[in-house]
């Protein structure tokens, strides 16, 4: 231990503080799949040296204080949900775990908002929500494993973002305590021009900048009605166009999702499918939906699109928390799976597709493509890799050069390395690729925020004031 145990249990109260071995291996994988490898093999290059339970802002901020006067890390821990890494501590020191400050703090029907501490569970404030006539919106398919923080932290996007919007259209404020131990709260408004909007310093900063204890964020009256239906195309790049036709025209379904033709085997679970299957609905008032969705039948039409019924949409909204296809891979042996999004305009998609999947394909059993995450502008693409390899160690490498391949060919093709998971520690080789000289400027950020480099060291490529920034990742590290 590279610091004092009992003076940090004298900060935060010694309750809230565990050096037990099977605490601090816990909090030493997140869903990244090469940390699934890592668990598999009984490695944990990442632990930290204690963890402490954070029970609210007044603690965070003593942690965070003594902390960067005694220069040892703090990474905050939502639910560990991340596929990245973003959590696990890469300088050791102490995991914050937030997940303990949960609950509505303050819900406001006539405004449509609600407060919630940072560690509330999604799927619990969802349904608190629902039992009210209210919704989130934002629905990730981690809904019930990841955190309000979390969300903001990694600039979270939900499977009905093309009407409600991404985490960042939805975070109206929030509370964080910044590495010097001072907390701040950003005054709420539905908009406000008073100078830059720093909201946007710590949404998406993995917890580099700062750790969020409490959130207020949009809400929304549940649907009176909704429309789904499933469209065939036989040509994908006919599907594309209707994307962006669909986005073109102004029309806001909630459910746009665009399956190639090897992942629409998977979601109809019919191995003889050709061509491939756009899932659409529409929610809200009654008129608009049944006018909104049959414009969006219209425009498919136009392209070819031959009608399958509501059928498969339902389908997958009842399995669309179902992560099985990904999770019998990670446990068995030498298997290893991912999960790669990344994003492109729309002049730009159809090349990215095709060339991720050529340049894939020799190395994984299977390749799954969807767009999804519509905007006038382009969509994300997800890419989920499936394969074998002989034993875990050699999955390990498979993992490897899955991402060196996706990620020089997203960046040849001028693609956006991440469109929603981040960047974690499995990004980090090629953030500054895809940030250019802006990076510099993030180091600027971080050494005036966090000069001690105490928040998520390394993390972004950022470590403190003067420490050279590292390129870490997984590969040489266990
Ligand atoms: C099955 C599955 C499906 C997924 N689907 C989606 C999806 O549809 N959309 C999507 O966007 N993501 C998805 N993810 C990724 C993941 O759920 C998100 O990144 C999520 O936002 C992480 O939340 P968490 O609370 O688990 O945070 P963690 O994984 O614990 O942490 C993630 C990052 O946030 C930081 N952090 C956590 N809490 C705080 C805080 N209070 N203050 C400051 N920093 C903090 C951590 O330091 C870390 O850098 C999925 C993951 C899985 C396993």
């Amino acid at each position: 231990v590279t610091f004092d145990i009992e003076q940090l249990r004298a900060v935060v109260g010694a309750q809230a503080v565990s050096t037990r071995a099977e605490d601090r291996f816990s909090y030493s994988h997140d869903a990244w799949p090469l940390a699934a490898v890592w668990r598999r093999r009984g490695l944990h290059p990442h632990t930290p040296e204690a963890v402490v339970r954070i029970n609210g802002t007044l603690q965070a901020a003593r942690l965070l204080r003594w902390a960067s006067e005694q220069g040892v890390p703090v990474t905050p821990w939502g639910l560990g949900s991340s596929v990245t890494g973003a959590p696990l501590p890469l300088r050791g020191g102490v995991v914050a775990d937030c997940s303990p400050m949960s609950g509505i703090v303050r819900l406001d029907d006539e405004d449509l908002t609600v407060t919630a501490k940072a560690g509330t569970l999604g799927g619990e404030l969802e349904e608190a929500l629902r039992a009210r006539g209210l919704t989130l919106g934002h629905s990730p398919q981690s809904l019930h494993l990841s955190t309000v923080g979390g969300w903001v932290a990694t600039r979270a996007s939900g499977q009905f973002s093309s009407r409600y919007g991404s985490i960042e259209d939805l975070v109206i404020a929030f509370t964080v305590v910044l590495a010097d131990g001072e907390a701040m709260t950003f005054p709420l408004s539905p908009r406000a021009a008073v100078g830059p909007d720093l909201r946007h310093l710590f949404i998406g900063a993995e917890g580099t900048l700062g750790l969020v204890t409490e959130v207020t964020l949009r809400v929304w009256p549940l649907a009176s009605h909704q429309r789904l239906g499933a469209v065939r195309f036989v040509a994908l790049d006919d599907g594309i166009e209707v994307l962006r036709l669909i986005t073109r025209a102004g029309l806001r379904p909630h459910l746009v999702r665009l399956y190639d033709e090897d992942e629409a085997r998977h979601l109809l679970r019919d191995d003889g499918f050709s061509g491939c299957v756009l899932l659409l609905g529409s929610e809200g008032a009654a008129d608009i939906v049944a006018a909104e969705h049959a414009a969006c039948l219209r425009i498919c039409d136009a392209h070819g699109g031959a009608p399958l019924g509501a059928g498969p949409v339902e389908a997958w909204l009842d399995r669309r928390f179902d992560f099985s296809t990904v999770e019998e891979r990670l446990h068995a042996p030498g298997g290893f799976a991912e999960t790669i999004e990344v994003a492109h305009f729309w002049s730009g998609i159809g090349s990215l597709y095709r060339e991720l999947k050529a340049a894939l394909a020799p190395l994984a059993d299977e390749v799954l493509c969807h767009f999804s995450h519509v905007y006038p502008q382009g969509t994300s693409l997800y890419v989920i890799l499936l394969g074998q390899a002989s034993d875990d160690a050699a999955a390990e490498r498979a993992l490897h050069a899955l991402w060196d391949r996706a990620m020089a060919v997203c960046l040849e093709q001028g693609g956006t390395i991440s469109h929603h998971h981040g960047i974690g520690m499995v990004r980090l080789p090629y953030l500054t690729d895809a940030l250019g000289d802006t990076h510099e400027l993030l180091r600027r950020v971080k050494c005036a925020l966090d000069p001690a480099g105490v928040l998520n060291p390394g993390k972004l490529g950022l470590d403190g004031a003067g420490v050279a920034p590292v390129a870490a990742r997984g590969e040489a590290e266990p």
